[in-house]
């Protein structure tokens, strides 16, 4: 599973983070370090609440590929 990240729109407010520090990599600012995670096997349903912990909507969860 991969995640993709519209970084250009993050205003930086760390809620990703908060939920799942270790999945989703902050600046020293506070925005989004990354475009894309490569979600580790078991950590899936972990992505997807900080995914939902966005209130930009930016961080977009790609079931598609393994
Ligand atoms: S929750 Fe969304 S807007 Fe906030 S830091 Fe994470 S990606 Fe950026």
């Amino acid at each position: 599973m991969k995640i993709r990240i519209d970084k250009a729109r993050c205003v930086g407010n760390a809620r990703c983070a908060a939920v799942a520090g270790d999945l989703y990599p902050l600046d020293d600012e506070g925005y989004i370090a990354v475009a894309e995670i490569d979600v580790p096997p078991g950590s899936e349903d972990l992505a997807r609440r900080g995914a939902r912990a966005c209130p930009e909507r930016i961080i977009v969860v790609d079931d598609t590929t393994t």
